[in-house]
This record gives structure tokens, C-alpha cells and sequence, in this order.
């Protein structure tokens, strides 16, 4: 039986970014203790609360233990941490925990990661995360350079990048993970190479590098698509710069001791993220909070996005589900192949022929023709140099 996963989705945030085409929001910080109370009233109660909403799933649920818990947003590190300990309590108190008996030495069998802003970061927050069970912080850093920074609406600065970690390693945490974009504003190949250097000088044990994207949700989205010159729109790399600084990354985090496992995700060995590959493998989770996402049993469901009301609805015992899809034997192989083709490793495409009575060779040779996918034995996967254009070749791929 797998293990379960667990994300709570923290939706707050300083400012937002230009960039950011989140569902987050700047509240005041009164509103983060009520917040957390909801999350762990949620917790303790989804049994009923699922019940009441519609979504069956409460066979598939029984005996499986929680082996990765991922606490994100928004800005997680911006509530005290007491928040952070009453929800990771109320998940220990509800769910039975993968390991083998409580203590120290049961939660490192569970992967618990907290998002964190480096300028958030002190040193008696971070002691109090690690008391309470965190063992992994991931950063959003996306550059070492100030005026990329500056320009992109974020908060930290370079050297905030630095004095975080410092805090963070004295504290004992031992698995950092930081993430970058490649598109901001004003990035240019020096300034890249600069970031992935200083990146590699600091060692984290994992790496995520998105890249930019553009769309009608982000600020700087909706000037770029209109012409205008707010947010530094006119100063974002081309396409193709893009897609060669990706390709730069794909080099160094190599030569620098990286395993390459997902489009976006590099690892030194044995750091993969537990909680993040339950979502390519299709492995179930539970998702608490405004507009948490959940899958269990082939069911797909989701919080709704708005913060207050969310909490208004959980303290009226009512679990706002805005959306519940339970998947038709179609959108699940649809899913194993652009999910799991995400991971470099590929797909036992045999396996998913077999589990779904399906062909799938009219779908995977013309892309193999084109030189998008390669298949070795029962195994495919999309071709090492075309990582850059997955998304045109899952489209070609549902097409
Ligand atoms: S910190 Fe992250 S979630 Fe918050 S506004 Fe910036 S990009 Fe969005």
C-alpha cells in the first residue's frame, strides 16, 4: 500500500511578486492563528468533513501511514512557528505516522518540508521548526542577483540567501532546497552562470529551476502580453534565452553533483523530494487548507481558494470543496503518461498497457520519430535534449 502524503497550503504572503500567478494574498497577520486553527480543525475532522462533502474515500484511506508532510504556499515561514507546531501536532494526533514509535527517531521517517522566504528566517524560528519536526526548508531564492530580485517584487536580498542558510544549518537542518527561474527580468547568461555558481558554493541538497512563466495571472504576465513596460516587462529573456539558460543549468547542477530526476528538479543522491514525487506517481494526499489539492483513489478534489472563507466555513463544520472530479479510465492514463513523463527515469509504458488494456505505441512513434521521446525495452521517456519543449510534447502526446 503506498504511503500518504500531506500538504497544507499556507496562503499568505509579504507582497506579491510581480510574477506570481498564485492564489495568494497580504493579510494581516492576525489572521494567520485563526488560519492555522482551521487547518487543524480540518485535519482532526476529515473524516467527517470528506463524508459531508461527498468524497468517498475512506476505504481507501485505512491502514495507509503519512510518510511526507509538505507545508507551502504563500509564505509558511511567515507564521510563528507555534502555528507551524499546533497543525504538524494535529496531523500526529489524527493520521498514524510511517516509523515506528514516537520521538526523534520516528519523525526522520517522515519527510517534512516547510517553504520558507530567506528574509523570514531568524534563528529561534528556526530552532522552533526543527523542535516541532521540520527536516527539510525549501527557499524560494530565484536569484543571487539584487536587481533581478529588485525587479522581480521579492522581498530578500542576495545576502539575506546567505545568512538564512547559515541560521539554517546551524540548527541541524540537513536537506535545503532552493528553487530558481530562469526569464526574470534583466538575467542575462552572466548573471545566470553567477546565480548557479553561487548556488553550487552553498551546497543545497536539492534544486528546482522553473521557468518564467507568462500568462494573464501575474502582474508582470498581463503587461508583457499588453506591450507594457511596468514590472521591467520589456527587460524579460526571449523564449530561446530561456531555453538555452535551462540547458545551462542542465550542465552545471550535472558537473556539480546533481541527479537530474523531474523537468523542473535536481538532487544530490538520495535527496529527491518523498512528498513531491507522490504527485508524478500518482500516489495519494491529502491537501488542507484554502485551496489545498487532494488525491486519493482516483478521486480529485479541492478546497476553495478564499482564505476567509475557508476558515468561516470550517468554523461552521463545513468543508468548502469547490471542485471533485472522480476520473474516468481515460483522464487516468492521460495523467500516467504527462505525470510520469515528467521524471526522467521515463515510464514502464508495458505496465501502463497492461494496467489500462491499451496500445500505446500509435501515441508514442511519431514522437519517437521526431526524436521528442526514446524507448528502451518497456521503458519511455522523453528525450534528454528536448526537456525545454515537454509541454509542446505532452500536447502532441493527448493530442
Ligand atoms: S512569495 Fe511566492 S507565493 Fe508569495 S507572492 Fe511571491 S511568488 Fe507568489
Amino acid at each position: 500500500m503506498p504511503a500518504l502524503g500531506i500538504y497544507v497550503q499556507v496562503p499568505f504572503c509579504q507582497t506579491k511578486c510581480t510574477y506570481c500567478n498564485f492564489h495568494t494574498g497580504v493579510v494581516s497577520s492576525a489572521k494567520f492563528a485563526p488560519y492555522a486553527d482551521a487547518v487543524s480543525s480540518e485535519i482532526r475532522n476529515h473524516a467527517e468533513l470528506y463524508v459531508d462533502a461527498g468524497v468517498q474515500i475512506a476505504d481507501a484511506l485505512a491502514g495507509m501511514t503519512v510518510d511526507s508532510v509538505y507545508i507551502g504556499g504563500g509564505t509558511p515561514s511567515l507564521l510563528d512557528p507555534e502555528h507551524i507546531g499546533h497543525m504538524l501536532r494535529a496531523m500526529r494526533e489524527t493520521f498514524s505516522w510511517t516509523g515506528t514509535a514516537d520521538g526523534p527517531a520516528a519523525r526522520n521517517c517522515v519527510e517534512i518540508t516547510l517553504e520558507a522566504d530567506p528574509e523570514t528566517i531568524d534563528a529561534a524560528k528556526a530552532a522552533a521548526w526543527v523542535a516541532s519536526g521540520v527536516n527539510r526548508v525549501s527557499f524560494g531564492l530565484q536569484s543571487f542577483n539584487d536587481k533581478e530580485l529588485i525587479a522581480a517584487g521579492r522581498m530578500h536580498r542576495r545576502a539575506d540567501i546567505y545568512r538564512a542558510v547559515a541560521i539554517l544549518r546551524e540548527t541541524g537542518i540537513r536537506n535545503i532546497s532552493v528553487d530558481l527561474i530562469a526569464g526574470l527580468a534583466h538575467q542575462t547568461a552572466q548573471t545566470w552562470r553567477q546565480s548557479l555558481d553561487e548556488l553550487a558554493s552553498l551546497q543545497p541538497e536539492h534544486v528546482s529551476v522553473y521557468l518564467l512563466e507568462i500568462d494573464e495571472g501575474s502582474r508582470l504576465g498581463l503587461e508583457v502580453l499588453k506591450g507594457g513596460s511596468r514590472y521591467s516587462a520589456r527587460d524579460i529573456p526571449s523564449e530561446d534565452d530561456m531555453a538555452a539558460f535551462y540547458e545551462m543549468a542542465q550542465e552545471h547542477l550535472r558537473d556539480t553533483g546533481y541527479h537530474h530526476y523531474e523537468i523542473s528538479n535536481w538532487a544530490k543522491p538520495g535527496y529527491e523530494s518523498r512528498h513531491n514525487l507522490k504527485y508524478w506517481r500518482r500516489e495519494p494526499y491529502l491537501g488542507f487548507g484554502a485551496g489545498a489539492h487532494s488525491f486519493v483513489a482516483g478521486n480529485r478534489w479541492a478546497n476553495a481558494h478564499d482564505a476567509a472563507d475557508y476558515v468561516k466555513a470550517l468554523e461552521q463544520s463545513r468543508l468548502p470543496v469547490a471542485e471533485h472530479t472522480v476520473l474516468t479510465t481515460e483522464s487516468a492514463l492521460e495523467e500516467e503518461l504527462f505525470l510520469g513523463l515528467r521524471q526522467l527515469d521515463g515510464i514502464d509504458a508495458a505496465k501502463i498497457e497492461r494496467d489500462y488494456s491499451v496500445q500505446l505505441s500509435s501515441r508514442f512513434d511519431p514522437l519517437a520519430k521526431q526524436g521528442l521521446l526514446e524507448r528502451h525495452g518497456d521503458v519511455v521517456r522523453l528525450a534528454p535534449a528536448k526537456l525545454s519543449v515537454s509541454n509542446e510534447v505532452f500536447v502532441e502526446l493527448l493530442r
